[in-house]
């Protein structure tokens, strides 16, 4: 192999992330140089916009500024502990129980040695919670995983997964091993030449969705692709990551407000939103579970759980004892949405507790975050590859616990952003 460590002419100012995963004629240390000299660039020039440090999860935290390297107290929109159960002082009791009873480490991935009680009990309580029968449910290491590494061990050469392409990357990085239909995201028009395309060329035609989607915070046309996946004979993948635990009546996500809780062949979901912890889980027939207990990889070669999952077991509880925290998000929601709306701003399509407020050229984006953190308010700026290049966006989730003042004080720090910036529709 000819290395050429030639000097780069990646343009700093021009680059993204993406531009630095495959530099030609540089080895992987060379590119993680470079990479560095990116970010430090980026640092130096204040356009560092993301992995902040903070203190925990609330509607307020402290924030470490990167512009100043001092903390700062500011109203938090960037967290997905949705229900702010990760301070319920119940789910952190059962936390606690949990390590008191069995200790700080699940030991061994399942399949030798490490499958212990509280997964069991976790496991059985999902299948519950989707009113499914026992054996429903398994637990991955995360929601990336879940999806990950399920998908891995299902599609193979003679399948195809029929994807929207709003997907998460979890899904994609589960698609290597398979043949893959992208479709315009909810494009049912598209989706359906899709699968007639795919009918009878692979043995399984996947469709994958998720149920809200993690940039734009709508949901998925679920009725419309169930039933045109059914038509065509597939099957369909629903990923309520940010769905579960907040929406429908009964807080059993996108899936439920569709009324289609029993019909979808596999759900997956995550444990680090709503249920305030770490962890993912596919819903699917007891025969699929099984298959992917002992055929996906994660499963056979990586730890699940510790035992401080004995406080998601609080969580799911919680989901039925007190709904009030649902109502309680779901009001702020509607309170926050509004305001932006008065200000005119470009909120998409949403329908859930995630807020995009989008601008489009990624340089005001960042300068936008930027005069949020200094009015005391902290949000992420999603730029390229995070969305696609014109649709840079400040992405905002609500809590449960945010009060008024909170929005209130959200609200006015975008009122502020846009007279300097004129962000807004009409502006
Ligand atoms: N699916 C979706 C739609 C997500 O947004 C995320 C996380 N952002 C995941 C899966 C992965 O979840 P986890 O953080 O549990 O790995």
């Amino acid at each position: 192999m000819n290395l050429m460590p030639t000097p780069h002419t990646i343009d700093f100012t021009k680059a993204s992330f993406k531009d630095f995963e495959a530099i030609p004629g540089l080895d992987a240390f060379q590119r993680a140089e470079i990479f560095s000299d990116y970010t430090d660039h980026m640092l130096t020039h204040g356009q560092m916009n993301f992995r902040f440090i903070t203190k925990g999860c609330g509607p307020v935290v402290d924030v470490l500024s990167p512009y100043s390297d001092d903390w700062k107290t500011c109203v938090s929109l960037v967290s997905n502990d949705y229900l702010n159960f990760t301070q319920h002082p119940k789910v952190k009791q059962a936390a606690k129980d949990g390590i008191a009873k069995y200790g700080t480490g699940a030991g061994a991935s399942p399949l030798i040695g490490g499958h212990h009680e509280y997964h069991v009990q976790l496991e059985n309580k999902l299948s519950s919670f989707f009113g499914r029968p026992k054996g429903s449910s398994i637990v991955f290491t995360t929601g990336y995983t879940a999806n990950s590494a399920s998908l891995l061990s299902l599609l193979k050469s003679d399948d195809c997964a029929i994807v929207d392409m709003a997907v998460h990357a979890s899904v994609y990085e589960g698609l290597l091993y398979t043949n893959t239909k992208r479709f315009p995201h909810n494009s049912v028009v598209h989706l359906e030449r899709a699968l007639a395309d795919a009918q009878e060329k692979y043995l399984t035609r996947l469709v994958i969705i998720d149920g809200v989607y993690s940039q734009d915070g709508d949901l998925a046309k679920l009725d419309e692709i169930y039933a045109l996946t059914k038509r065509y004979g597939g099957y369909l993948m629903v990923d309520d990551a940010h769905g579960i635990g907040v929406l429908g009546e009964r807080g059993r996500g996108a899936i439920e407000l569709f009324g289609l809780l029993d019909n979808i062949d596999i759900i997956s979901g995550t444990l680090s939103k709503a249920f305030a912890h770490i962890g993912g889980f596919i819903i699917a027939n007891p025969k699929m579970v099984n298959y992917l207990r002992y055929q996906s990889r994660q499963q056979v070669f990586s730890s699940t759980s510790t035992p401080a999952a004995a406080g998601l077991l609080k969580a799911l509880d919680l989901i039925d004892e007190e709904p009030e925290w649902r109502r309680k998000l779901a009001d702020n929601v509607t309170y926050y949405k509004r305001g932006l709306l008065d200000l005119k701003l470009n909120i998409g399509t949403t329908a859930s507790p995630i807020v995009p407020i989008k601008i489009g050229d990624p340089h005001k984006t960042e300068q936008a975050a930027r005069l949020l953190f200094d009015a005391g308010v902290y949000a992420n700026c999603i730029v390229y590859p995070g969305v696609s290049r014109k649709d840079a966006r400040i992405r905002t989730s609500i809590m449960a616990t945010h009060d008024r003042e909170h929005l209130d004080c959200a609200l006015n720090a975008f009122e502020y952003v846009n007279r300097k910036l004129k962000i807004a529709k009409d502006a």
